[in-house]
């Protein structure tokens, strides 16, 4: 599959990963929206949370038992967690991913 982020799980395309374990990998982003921004993805293929079934659900449900360790790990108080769904949402890459972004200047604003 040509898939830039199962690539990247495959170590195939480098990253920099942050965390990894048998169902989600977690890696900066290339082109931080803030002071912290990395990026969650379940191991398995699938294309948005548009696709989850109860398939990836166990995975997608790990990811946000992963996110607050990791957020704790790096001493973040405060962080937003974002998903882009499909490409008029300005979803890029096809392969599940949640945004961790933080830093001062996230204000209150919804994305
Ligand atoms: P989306 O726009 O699909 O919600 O988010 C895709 C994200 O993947 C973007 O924030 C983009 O900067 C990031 N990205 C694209 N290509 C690469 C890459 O090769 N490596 C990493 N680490 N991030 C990437
Ligand atoms: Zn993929």
């Amino acid at each position: 599959m040509d898939c830039l982020f199962c690539k990247i799980i495959a170590g195939e395309i480098p990253s920099n990963k942050l965390y990894e374990d048998e169902l989600c990998c977690a890696f900066y982003d290339i082109d931080p929206q803030a002071d912290t921004h990395f990026l969650v993805v379940p191991k398995t293929h699938v294309a948005s949370m548009a696709d989850v079934t109860e398939a990836e659900a166990a995975a997608v449900a790990h990811i946000f038992t992963v996110i607050p360790k990791l957020c704790r790990d790096l001493g973040l108080s405060g962080y937003r967690v974002i998903s882009n769904c499909g490409r008029s949402a300005g979803q890029t890459v096809m392969h599940l991913h949640f945004h961790v972004l933080s830093g001062p200047n996230l204000g209150a604003r919804l994305v």
